[in-house]
């Protein structure tokens, strides 16, 4: 069997170890507080190196996300879609995946972040199928954490509209935002966000042949839960359910299927540059 490194870098092992030490929102990540959560979130690393993906799929018990013109909700889609990529996971050797709700409820955004650092996640991903103003708007995209600001009109919008989830569910959001911290976690993040980037592209080329792409690149923005200093995190919009003919397709099980696998191989070909980038001899 293959000996899997693991995807952090020294460098990152480092820049994160300084980070838990001397920020507070860090040390809140690290902490475990078993009794508060759900037997699953307690679970540790699997045997066999096996590389942990943590799904997350968005929205959730009162926060219903995006609704279609028909209707749909995408709480409900998005769930399927992520234990689809689990189910086309399954059968791979080294990766395990969990996800951060596997029901209709409601989970802060913060406890995600919180639950993929308990279980000592490789990756995180966040699956959203979201809303915009005008129903033309069409197509996946991934997105990747900004340090400043967004990329694109589309990704501050998005990026608005998902960190507003926990307003829905009445968590305060604290904003203890010192120029000190902030640095430190631009300094930390610098690395994660260049190994989400690389996620990204991966996701895209696979998407790409089997799906229109709203944005050809990974876009960048400052979503709250995308903001592990250490795990390489993306979010991925599959479609917009406010498009008539999207919102048909993500009420389909092929179409469903069809992204899931993409996310599943893209997810695969990620972990195999990492593994072919740490054995390079020399
Ligand atoms: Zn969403």
């Amino acid at each position: 069997m293959k000996n899997f490194v693991p995807l952090t870098t020294r460098r990152q092992l480092l820049l994160s170890g300084l980070a838990m030490a001397l920020l507070p929102a860090a040390r809140a990540l690290a902490k475990t507080e078993p009794a508060s959560l759900p037997a699953q979130t307690r679970a540790a690393r699997p045997a066999g190196g096996k590389k942990i993906v943590m799904l997350d799929p968005g929205h959730g018990g009162i926060d219903s996300g995006a609704v279609g013109e028909e209707g749909s909700e995408e709480k409900h889609i998005v769930l399927e879609i992520a234990h689809n990529v689990r189910q086309q996971l399954s059968q791979h050797q080294h990766i395990e995946v969990r996800l951060t709700r596997e029901s209709d409820h409601f989970v802060p955004l913060a406890q995600r972040v919180e639950i993929a650092h308990q279980h000592g996640a490789d990756l995180f991903m966040s699956i959203h199928a979201d809303g915009f103003t005008s129903p033309a708007a069409n197509g996946a995209s991934v997105f990747a954490l900004s340090n400043r600001g967004a990329s694109s009109a589309m990704a501050r919008y998005l990026s608005e509209k998902e960190n507003a989830a926990d307003k829905v569910g009445g968590i305060k959001v604290q904003s203890d935002n010192p120029y000190l911290q902030q640095v430190l976690f631009d300094l930390v993040q610098t690395d994660t966000i260049k190994n989400s980037l690389t996620l990204g592209s991966h996701i895209l080329q696979q998407i790409r042949p089997v799906h229109h792409l709203h944005s050809q690149h990974t876009e960048q923005a400052a979503f709250a839960v995308l903001k592990s200093p250490s795990i390489p995190s993306v979010l991925v919009e599959t479609s917009f359910i406010t498009n008539p003919a999207e919102e048909r397709l993500l009420g389909t099980t092929a179409f469903r299927q069809k992204i899931a696998g993409a996310i599943a191989d893209g997810i695969i070909s990620f972990f195999a540059e990492f593994d072919r980038r740490n054995h390079r001899p020399g």
